[in-house]
């Protein structure tokens, strides 16, 4: 049961070009269903190349993306956007918030996107937060909140469409060591309670140690 799979993945560069630059060769990765794991990689090695693929974002040169034992490939532009909006959630390592919108109000407008009744837009919106102990924070602004709340509440957003997965780059690679630490022990509960699956990349081994498995990316050696 796979939420995710890279069979042979491989992404090159300026191809065409007189420099091509050889990223991704032959990736194999899965996630299974309930399953987090961290993606390590030193600086350059394609980390977030592989996320955006991960992400349909951007397409491999050679080899499948499967999502939830569905082949990416030949997808419509439509198709891709609307696979993106339903079964994956997003968090960077800034929280992208949008800054004249509240902090349950950032939560609810993915949802509404998404045809979710205002109603219960509003109710996950408050069960979320309230499990990252913002409650008393759903009426704030970003910018009324501290980095590590701003970065809770993109948490939630991440997770208010309840997507099959999740994938992080650095999700608290913005944070001071302490922070990042508390905060991250709130996004793996959060996984956790939800049963989510979660892809998280990550340069810090302590929290890399934290989850089920390690896939380590090595630079494509010419
Ligand atoms: P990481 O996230 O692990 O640092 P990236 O996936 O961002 O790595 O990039 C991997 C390599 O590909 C780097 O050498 C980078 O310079 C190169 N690269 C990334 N995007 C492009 C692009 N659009 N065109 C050309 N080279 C790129
Ligand atoms: P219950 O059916 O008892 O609510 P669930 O295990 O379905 O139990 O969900 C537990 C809580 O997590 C519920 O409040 C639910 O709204 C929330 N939840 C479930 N799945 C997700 C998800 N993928 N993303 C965000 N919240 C979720």
């Amino acid at each position: 049961n796979e939420v995710l799979r890279l069979d042979g993945v491989s992404k090159t560069y300026a191809k065409d070009g007189p420099a091509p630059v050889e990223v991704l060769r032959g990736v194999e990765l899965t996630v299974a269903r309930g399953e987090v794991v961290a993606l390590v990689a030193p600086s350059g090695a394609g980390k977030s190349t592989l996320l955006h693929i991960a992400g349909l974002l951007d397409s491999p040169d050679s080899g499948r993306v499967l999502l939830q034992g569905r082949d990416m490939a030949g997808l419509s532009d439509r198709a891709r956007t609307e696979a993106r909006r339903r079964e994956l959630g997003f968090v960077y390592q800034f929280h992208h918030l949008l800054p004249e919108f509240t902090a349950a109000e950032n939560i609810i407008l993915p949802q509404l996107a998404n045809a979710v009744p205002q109603r219960e837009a509003a109710a996950r919106a408050a069960d979320l937060l309230g499990r990252v102990g913002l409650a008393p924070r759903a009426g704030h602004r970003p910018a009324e909140l501290s980095g590590g709340e701003q970065q809770r509440v993109a948490f939630c957003r991440a997770l208010a469409n309840r997507p099959a997965l999740l994938l992080a780059d650095e999700p608290t690679g913005n944070l001071d060591p302490e922070t990042s630490d508390r905060v991250f022990d709130m996004l793996m509960t959060l996984v956790r309670e939800t049963g989510l699956s979660a892809l998280i990349a990550t340069h810090n081994h302590d929290l890399a140690a934290r989850m089920d498995r390690v896939i380590r990316l090595n630079e494509v050696v010419a």
